[in-house]
């Protein structure tokens, strides 16, 4: 997941993404995670600590795996770790 962190770096680099309150929607930075537009990248990096934060936050206590998602985690659960009932 260490790839996400560096499709971030790479929007700093293009200099109109740099501009701050954006007006045309086409050239507001993107998040690559959950594809969502933002206004500036300073709203785009706070944004990005969400997932960095939801990354270290689900994981299987069963097998340490990690997930993104609590959904994710409770439905591995379920299928790797569950015995069938
Ligand atoms: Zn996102
Ligand atoms: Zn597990």
């Amino acid at each position: 997941m260490k790839n996400i962190f560096a499709s971030v770096n790479a929007i700093y680099v293009f200099p109109h993404m740099l501009r701050q309150g954006e007006k045309d929607p086409a050239r507001r930075p993107m998040c690559p995670v959950c594809r969502k537009y933002f206004y500036d990248v300073t709203t785009l990096r706070r944004h990005m600590e969400i997932h960095d934060s939801q990354r270290q936050k689900y994981v299987c206590k069963y097998c340490m795996k990690a997930f993104c998602w609590k959904n994710h985690l409770q439905s591995h659960v379920r299928k790797v770790h569950m015995p069938k009932t």
